[in-house]
Parts: structure tokens; sequence; C-alpha cells
């Protein structure tokens, strides 16, 4: 294993808008690579351009609390940041990795984030997060954190197979059980399922059966994209070995595809079982609006609810044009509330869509989009 040690120019990642996924629009990697070593990790692909040997090598942005103090400084900034979660994870090295027991940069960050009184959303797959669970405490506190996991699913030996870093399913389980019992909002990114082998309903219903016996406040889903190049070859090889009937399949499924997705009808077949079971077990598919209308402006509460919707609509197979008006309302500059007698001027909004944005106004949700939630 080589660890080189770096010295990044910037490490607040700020993306367009806030996601729907997260709640988010801020994030950061403290390290680059990541020796959980995911068998389908798709920081793997050369698009990321991770130096070193993907799984081994580590890339330590050791100048990156430095950095985060004067980025997050309110002094320094033109425009503040906007009120939304900020995201610890994701990318392209799990923040709870391994190496972080040594540089603990992760738990400074932690610590800067509640000096600075902001929001927190961490994913990892590592158990390691127990460590700080005091600063995680306080964060949620006087403001909130909430802390998520992914899984493929909760079979052990599959597991082993294509996560050999990370800790078991049981045990990553067992640390979110204990931050809920701490009073914290916690997920489960069941992301990505592995064709074939975590996307079948009875895997999958073990694994959403799990979330829904800890009481997890949201689980989000998503599919397993293969890009060409690295990530792909990485992959095919462990399934050769462990699943070499599976390759046909494979190769029927992931076709030619800029972003490495299956092809749509494998798609609406996962996306299908997973609204059948997750409806079952009535577990929100989003982050509920409860966990951040008292976060976000207003008008960014309406554009994720509106985006939401869009999606839950699409779960049971449904178009809306949610998304269309999310979008518009992305564009405006003045609050929601100051529009109430115009809303139908934005467009996509229409009279079911202007309720929806009225009660969201008055109650911080919607009645309809609470019900589709849970199913
Ligand atoms: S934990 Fe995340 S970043 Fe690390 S190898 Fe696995 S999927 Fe990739």
């Amino acid at each position: 294993m080589v660890v080189k040690e770096i010295k990044a120019k910037s490490i607040l990642r700020k993306h367009k808008r806030i996601d729907s996924w997260f709640i988010s629009q801020y994030g950061m990697n403290f390290y680059r690579g990541c020796k959980h070593n995911c068998v389908y990790c798709d920081g793997r692909s050369e698009g990321y351009y991770v130096e070193g040997e993907f799984g081994e090598d580590v890339w330590v942005k050791v100048n990156a609390i430095e950095l985060l103090r004067k980025e997050l400084d309110p002094r320094r900034k033109r425009t503040p940041l906007k009120p939304c979660f900020i995201m610890l994870g994701g990318g392209v090295g799990d923040s709870y990795q391994p190496i972080e027991e040594k540089y603990k940069l992760s738990r400074k960050a932690l610590q800067l984030l509640h000096n600075f009184n902001l929001p927190v959303s961490i994913l990892t797959k590592s158990t390691l997060i127990e460590r700080d669970i005091d600063i995680i405490k306080k964060i949620n506190e006087r403001k909130r954190a909430i802390v998520s996991f992914s899984f493929s699913s909760v079979d052990e030996k599959i597991s082993s197979i294509f996560e050999p870093g990370v800790p078991p399913p049981r045990k990553r389980l067992e640390t979110l059980h204990l931050f809920k019992n701490e009073g914290i909002a916690c997920g489960m990114f069941l992301m990505p399922v592995i064709p074939f082998i975590t996307d079948t309903p009875t895997v999958m219903e073990r694994t959403i059966r799990k979330a829904k016996e800890i009481d997890l406040d949201f689980i989000i889903f998503a599919g397993m994209t293969l890009k060409d190049g690295r990530q792909k070859n990485y992959f095919l090889d462990t399934l050769k070995e462990n699943y070499p009937h599976l390759i046909p399949e494979y190769s029927n499924i992931y076709k030619k595809d800029i972003w490495g997705g299956p092809v749509s009808n494998y798609q609406e077949s996962i996306h299908k079982t997973f609204n059948s079971i997750s409806k079952k077990y009535k577990i929100p598919r989003r982050i509920p609006a409860h966990l951040f209308d008292d976060i976000l402006s207003e008008n960014d509460l309406v554009r994720v609810i509106l985006e939401h919707l869009e999606y839950l609509l699409k779960l049971e197979g449904k178009e809306s044009s949610y998304r269309w008006a999310a979008n518009s309302i992305a564009k405006l500059t003045e609050p929601l509330s100051n529009m109430k007698k115009d809303l139908r001027r934005i467009n996509g909004v229409g009279p079911t869509t202007e309720r929806i944005i009225l009660e969201i106004l008055e109650t911080g949700t919607s009645s309809y989009y609470e019900k589709l939630l849970t199913g």
C-alpha cells in the first residue's frame, strides 16, 4: 500500500444546486483512493483520474482542515453558503476508510462544521464512524446530523466477495442501530444492487426487512453502473471467478453507455421490485421532509419535495411535470411566499402543483407527498 500526502488546492466541492438525495450542495473528500476496495466502485474508472492502484493506494489531502477552515469562514465569502446539509462521503474514497484512524481528517472536519453551526450528512461503509459519535451527537443537538450507510445487500458472503475491505453488513447495521438509539436520523443507501446477485426479490427483501427492523428513517435505492475500462474490467474479473454463469447476462444489460448504466428495461424491473418491497415495509424512499424542512430556504424546500414527488411517481410508473416545476423554481430569485397569487405563472405549475406548493409553504410538507413517500 502506498500512502501519499498531498496538498489540495480547495476542499469544499460545490454542486450546481441542492441535490434531492443528500439534501446537500456541498461535499468534501479527504482521500483519493479507497482501501475498502469495493469491486463495483466507480472511483476506479478513468474519468476520476485517481492515481495509483485503486483499492490499495491512498492519497491524503493533509491540508484539508486548514483549507476547510478558510472556506467555511463567512467573513471570507462573498456569497454565504446556502442552508443545507454539508456532505461527508461519497466520491472516490470513503471518509472513514482505515487510513482515517491515523489522520483523523473526518473527525477534525466534523469539529469545524460544529463550530460553524452547520448541519451534516455522512455516508460511509465503515464502523469507524462510531469513534466520532460524540461530535455527531453535538451537531445533531445544535443543528442536525444524518448518518447513512451504503449496502449492496445484507448478505455476508456476497459482501465478502464484492466489498472485501468493508466491515460486514451485520456490523454496519449494528452501528446504524447505535446511532439511531442516540436519536440520530439514519438511512440506508441500497446501492448499488448487483445485477442478478443482490437485486433479486429475495435478497432485496431481506435487506429492506433489516432496515425496517432497526427503524431506519429512509432507504435510497440505485442500480449499478459499469463504465468501460478499469471499472468494468476489474468487476468482470471478479464475476468470472465467482459467478462465471452470469457473464452472458451482464453482456445483455451493459451495452454501450457513456455513464456505464444498464439498459432501461433492466432498470425498470429493479425499480419495480424495490418499489413493491419498500412499500410493503413502509419505509420512506427519500430523506423525509421533516428532517430538512427547518434547514432549507422555502424555495429549496418546495423544489426538493417536488423532485421527490417526481421520483416517487416514476417508481409507480407514472409521468409527472413536478421536475419541470422544480427546475423553474430553482431559477427564481424571489421567495415563493411573496408570489402566492402568481404561482401559476411559473413554468410547469398547474392547479395541482399550485395547491401542493401552497401546502408546503403553510405546513413544511405536502400530504400527497407524505403518502407517496412510504407508499
Ligand atoms: S467504500 Fe465507496 S469509495 Fe470506497 S471502494 Fe467502496 S464504493 Fe468505492
